[in-house]
């Protein structure tokens, strides 16, 4: 627990952790929004330390990143004989074709985005549809769809469905076997202030729970506009370098 990385990690927690306690009494909230530490580009042995110290949702946004990782971590957690185990969040772009794999170690899906994503995550999870044995998977996989906030969104976009999908997106989730409709993930958008985007965020998800109650997360949050998301009514945030640091800018 004393090596400089470990010390460095546990001060950044530290400061995170105040400035959401400092968002949420502001906001006059008087619940606490989940931290989701989003762990993309840094290796496995950060996750051990984040675990040490009591971090236990991780985010990642690259299958292959996050699957060798995942396995990583549990071979290390089995070495060090830690009574622990991490969640992981699927927070990125997800091609249909990577469905199977995360689902082997995601509990929850972030970006959940149209109807063919939907299909490909219901029958990696739905034993009878699979023709991979080896995808038994324990338990529903909590989805959340990614809407684009973006005033304008254009016919072909990725990393989001405009918010006129949402509802239908959302009967197709909640009527799949294996998948469980957990709310709605936005990325603030570049074009207007971050507090408008997620004031409309939390608008979609008020309509939402009208049709599915259950479905009352709301990821929405990073580095750059914590305030703004636990004012707008985030349940989940997810920070990446404020915990663990600047990532390597090439990727
Ligand atoms: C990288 C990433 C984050 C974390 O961003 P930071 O600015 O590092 O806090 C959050 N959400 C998604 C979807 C990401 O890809």
């Amino acid at each position: 627990m004393s090596d400089p990385r470990t010390r460095e990690l546990k001060d950044n927690l530290a400061a995170v952790d105040a400035r959401i306690t400092r968002a949420v009494e502001r906001a006059g909230r008087s619940d606490s929004p989940q931290l989701v530490v989003v762990t993309k580009f840094f290796p496995a042995s950060d996750v051990l330390r984040l675990l040490e110290l009591g971090v236990r949702d991780f985010g990642e946004n690259r299958d292959q990143e996050a699957s060798a990782k995942a396995a990583e971590v549990s071979r290390l957690l089995a070495g060090h004989h830690l009574e622990v185990e991490p969640r992981w969040h699927f927070v990125g772009q997800l091609q249909s074709k990577k469905a199977r794999s995360v689902v082997k170690y995601a509990r929850t899906v972030h970006s959940v985005d149209r109807r063919s994503l939907v299909q490909a995550l219901r029958r990696a999870t739905t034993p009878a549809e699979s023709d991979d044995t080896t995808s038994a998977h324990v338990g529903p996989v909590d989805c959340l769809i990614q809407v684009d906030l973006r005033s304008e969104v254009p016919e072909d976009a990725r990393g989001g469905a405009a918010p006129g999908a949402v509802a239908g997106l959302a009967d197709e989730v909640a009527s799949a076997q294996g998948l469980r409709l957990a709310g709605l993930m936005a990325v603030a958008p570049r074009d207007e202030p971050a507090a408008q985007g997620f004031a409309r965020l939390a608008e979609l998800s008020h309509r939402l729970r009208a049709d599915h109650p259950a479905a009352d997360m709301i990821s929405a949050g990073m580095s750059n506009d914590v305030e703004e998301a636990v004012a707008a009514g985030a349940t989940h945030l997810r920070i990446g370098r404020d915990v663990l640091g600047n990532r390597s800018p090439a990727r």
